[in-house]
């Protein structure tokens, strides 16, 4: 058992003012593994005073002086992946390869926000008036547990690279990843301030952070619903707010798809990080002439698939994160069931040989987009086959929700795979399995967000525009 009682504040680690204990669970086996001490409304006050206080000094700092402090904190977080790695194994129950990739995305944040602003200028003319970029100040960045470390680390750096100062909310139920980002941020021995650590619950830390005059940005990632309370408690103080929410994900199988090629790939980007991905392909589109072939190959793909042990390099799908997500994704198995789609491969319980909070792998065929299972946010391991009659049909059907956050094509003919994607609502399309580009904007269309992070653009949401008229006439 492991027992945290540490948050960080003004550069050091304190035992937080809160009080309350709160349970910490392994997923794999579904068994308590230590507590921590969650922070309070008093920790927050006393973070963002920090914070405000290191405000001043970061904002007048250049850009080298910025970009060698994000390339301490790289090498710092770096040398702390290791200990991630079993962080996260241990207590989100990622398989290795997922674990080993989320500390490497982690310490890689901030050499990309380097990278932004290596080419970014804070000023810019136009006609006589001097346009310049300024820190928007105190950020409040709020996390969810899918990608602990990875979220803490991306949005920090780009705040930090803008020139503010944060306090950093991240999930409760991710406290041992938490504390290993926290020293390894420290040990890059960074000025005090410049970023504070408060685990806590959302209705109490959260809610102080969103509420706070003090704070001036909010940057969410998290649910849809969480994401508009957030909004709706901003809105006194007219808080920036970025948010990263929910999705519905189509992939789109264009009928000149390479079969054999395509569906193990629609299916891996249905089960990335065990299901509980903002951007997971959930919904597979495939042409009604080639539904029978699909679900061979996609029924052969799951089979194949490595469920369990989470040392092993290949293991595809690890438990779910909690109890309450292990119950959610049953009901949705369940309901996909009551509404007459047909389960391909999976179902309902655990996987052979499995406990914890494992759910099997599953594969719904003859989906219709207007089932709850098609239409809600699952967040597990559960896939939709839906089929359509022609392209104009799959596109409607890729539209046809009221997320917009990715979506995936896949064709021969890269032309027609561009056309398609021209035509679908969503914040990053990914053509042909595309990889990552960390640099490229990433937010959603519709409910799956507002604003975008990464790159220019992530850069851009922690910066006020200000326009100095006449700066340039001649004198
Ligand atoms: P969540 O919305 O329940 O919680 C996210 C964070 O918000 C946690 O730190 C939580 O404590 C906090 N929070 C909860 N209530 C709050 C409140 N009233 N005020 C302020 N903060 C509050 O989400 P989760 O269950 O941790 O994560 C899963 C969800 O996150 C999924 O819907 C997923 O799609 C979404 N997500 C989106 C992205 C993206 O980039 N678009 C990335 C990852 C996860």
């Amino acid at each position: 058992m492991k027992t945290i009682r540490r948050i960080y504040i003004d550069g050091a680690f304190v035992t937080p003012h809160g009080t309350e204990m709160f349970d910490l669970f392994d997923p794999a086996r579904g068994e308590v593994i230590g507590q921590v001490q969650l922070a309070d409304t008093e920790d927050v006050r006393r973070a963002i005073q920090a914070a405000k206080r290191a405000l001043p000094g970061h904002a007048r700092t250049t850009k080298d002086e910025r970009i060698e402090l994000l390339h301490s904190l790289h090498d710092a977080m770096l040398s702390k992946a290791s200990d991630l790695e079993e962080a996260t194994i241990l207590e989100y129950g990622a398989p290795i390869a997922r674990a080993r990739w989320t500390a490497k995305y982690a310490a890689e944040s901030f050499m990309n926000a380097a990278k932004t602003l290596e080419a970014y200028s804070f000023t810019h003319s136009v006609g006589e008036a001097e346009v310049v970029m300024e820190p928007v100040g105190v950020a409040g960045l709020i996390t969810p547990w899918n990608a602990d470390a990875g979220f803490i680390c991306n949005k920090f750096a780009y705040a930090l690279a803008a020139g503010c100062t944060a306090v950093i909310k991240p999930s409760e139920m991710s406290a041992m990843q938490t504390e290993v980002v926290t020293e390894g941020l420290h040990a890059a021995g960074i000025p005090a301030g410049l970023f504070n650590v408060v685990t806590g619950r959302g209705d109490v830390v959260g809610t102080a952070l969103t509420t706070s005059p003090d704070i001036a940005k909010i940057s969410f990632s998290g649910s849809t619903l969480v994401g508009k309370a957030i909004m709706k408690k901003a809105v006194d103080t007219l808080k920036r707010v970025t948010l990263e929410l929910g999705g519905k994900s189509p992939t789109l199988i264009l009928d000149d798809a390479d079969l054999q090629k395509v569906v193990p790939m629609a299916i891996t980007a249905g089960f990335m990080n065990s299901g509980q991905a903002c951007i997971a392909g959930t919904r597979i589109l495939v042409p009604e002439a080639r539904l029978s072939e699909v679900l061979r190959l996609a029924k052969a793909t799951v089979d194949a698939a490595k469920v369990g042990d989470l040392r092993d390099p290949d293991t595809m799908i690890g438990p779910l994160v909690s109890a309450k997500q292990y119950e959610r994704v049953q009901h949705y198995i369940r309901l996909g069931i009551d509404a007459g789609a047909t389960v391909v491969v999976g179902g309902e319980g655990h996987p052979e040989g499995l406990g914890g909070y494992f759910v099997k792998p599953t594969v719904f065929a003859h989906v219709t987009n207007d089932m709850t299972i098609a239409r809600e946010e699952i967040f597990g391991p559960v896939l939709c086959i839906i089929s359509y009659r022609d392209e104009e049909e799959a596109i409607a059907i890729a539209n046809d929700t009221d997320y917009g956050l990715a979506a995936y094509v896949f064709s021969s003919d890269h032309a027609r795979a561009r056309a398609v994607a021209a035509r679908l609502q969503a914040g990053r399309v990914a053509i042909n399995g595309a990889p990552h580009e960390p640099l490229a904007p990433f937010g959603g269309y519709k409910q799956s967000g507002i604003g975008r992070e990464y790159g220019v653009s992530g850069l851009e949401a922690f910066l006020e525009t200000k326009a100095v008229l006449g700066a340039l006439a001649r004198a």
